[in-house]
């Protein structure tokens, strides 16, 4: 077994034991596999592992990556952009990805679903909401998400699947559970409104199984299973 198919394989673990110690369902937590800055063999391994959702930062790289697979004749991947976006990337991502998990305001989501070909199902996206309150931190106030929920839910071209976050780095689990908790309030809350709401994207490798505990039901996963990163590519 390769490290790749190791990783996978234990993180699987942790991702079901974290769930029943709760009393949900190892089902109701989809692996995210973030592969930003690693090479195409590298999702190789984590394919043949069986894991078919891929995380991207990057959009070009993303989109090198996903036309890699698509040429290869690979299919049944699911492709989530998960960095920054900016208004002159917004057509790639559009073009190429099924889910972009960083909307965080009118103006991207309509390019996104202006920018969405018409021969594609809808681009499925998540409201990004700034939860520790970082300058830094891309994302809405919590107070500003019924606003922008409502009419992201109006675009042609997206399908409003959730909310995600990138809370502070913080060690202690009760704080990542207490931060991780607010948004599952916030999300619970959306889901009773639009009932194709499903998607709570949250948890990273070292605050994974506190975001499982507050309701996550999609964790992003890069360290744990490809190893340190590289520094990011200057494309
Ligand atoms: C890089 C990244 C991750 C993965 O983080 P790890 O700590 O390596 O698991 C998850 N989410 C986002 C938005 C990221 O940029």
């Amino acid at each position: 077994m390769s490290n790749i198919a190791h990783n996978i394989a234990q993180i699987q673990r942790q991702i079901s034991a974290a769930a029943q110690r709760c009393g949900r369902l190892p089902e109701e937590v989809t692996l995210l596999a973030v592969s930003k800055t690693k090479p195409v063999s590298a999702l190789e391994e984590a394919i043949a592992a069986g894991q078919r959702a891929f995380g991207e930062n990057y959009v070009q790289e993303g989109v090198e990556k996903i036309q890699h697979f698509r040429e290869a004749g690979i299919s049944g991947l699911t492709w989530h952009f998960i960095g920054p976006l900016q208004s002159n990337k917004s057509r790639l991502v559009a073009e190429h990805f099924d889910w972009c998990h960083t909307v965080d305001r009118l103006r991207i989501a309509t390019r996104l679903s202006e920018q969405r070909p018409a021969g594609m199902a809808p681009l499925n996206v998540l409201i990004q909401i700034n939860i520790s309150d970082e300058q830094s931190k891309s994302g809405i106030a919590p107070e500003d998400l019924d606003a922008l929920a409502a009419q992201v839910v109006e675009l042609p071209g997206l399908c409003l699947r959730g909310l995600m976050a990138i809370p502070a780095p913080e060690s202690d689990w009760q704080r990542q559970f207490a931060v991780a908790s607010q948004m599952a309030v916030a999300f619970t809350r959306l889901k009773s409104r639009y009932p194709g709401v499903d998607t709570l994207s949250l948890g990273m490798t070292d605050d994974m199984d506190a975001a499982i505990a507050a309701g996550s039901t999609m964790v992003r996963i890069g360290t744990a299973i490809f190893g340190a990163r590289n520094t990011p590519p200057r494309l």
